[in-house]
């Protein structure tokens, strides 16, 4: 089972929106502990002394997004990640972010949503994946979007110590 010391925080989104990309960035410089697996990625974030974090990238492709659910036991924390350059499939991830959030087992999780990719000329605003993504009207939750570069390794830090305060 999980560690019930480290809060677990839950990497979702659709395929290609950078989540693995991300949490190998987001782990490279600190302590970690990764094994990639077929279906997920695991590591540990160790923020400071005190504060760590256990984060899963489990698969985005249509056919594995059924299979989200099984991971939402003990979830401290929800980050959606969004390929912030591909307005084609911003319904797509408005679609499956909806999925996410109705699962009972994650009723009133924060969310963090990553807007990656903004290292790109042509990415979409904060404002406009907020409003595609239905975010203004969640009410039952904490949640907070961020601008991010997994590749460039831009936001993370501040992504997730803000995860890591949502769950507080
Ligand atoms: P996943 O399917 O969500 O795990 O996505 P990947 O991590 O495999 O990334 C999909 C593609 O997007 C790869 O070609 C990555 O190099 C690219 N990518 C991921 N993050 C970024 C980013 O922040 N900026 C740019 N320019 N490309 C990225």
């Amino acid at each position: 089972g999980h560690s019930s010391r480290t809060p677990q925080v839950l990497i979702m989104g659709l395929d290609s929106s950078g989540k693995t990309t991300l949490l190998t960035q987001v782990l490279t410089g600190h302590t970690m502990d990764t094994s990639p697996t077929i279906g997920f990625n695991v590591g540990t974030l160790d923020l400071d002394k005190k504060n760590s974090l256990t984060l899963w990238d489990i698969g985005g492709q249509k056919t594995l997004r059924k299979n989200w659910k099984y991971y939402m036991d003990d979830v401290k924390a929800l980050v959606f990640v969004v390929d912030s350059t591909d307005k084609e499939r911003l319904p797509e991830a408005a679609e499956a972010l909806k999925r996410v959030l109705s699962e009972e087992k994650v009723k009133g999780v924060p969310l963090m949503v990553l807007a990656n990719k903004k290292d790109l000329p042509n990415s979409m605003t904060i404002r406009e994946i907020s409003n595609q993504l239905n975010l203004t009207v969640l009410e039952d939750r904490l949640w907070q979007i961020q601008a991010c570069s997994g590749q460039r390794g831009l936001g993370l830090n501040q992504a997730f110590t803000s995860v890591n305060k949502m769950i507080k």
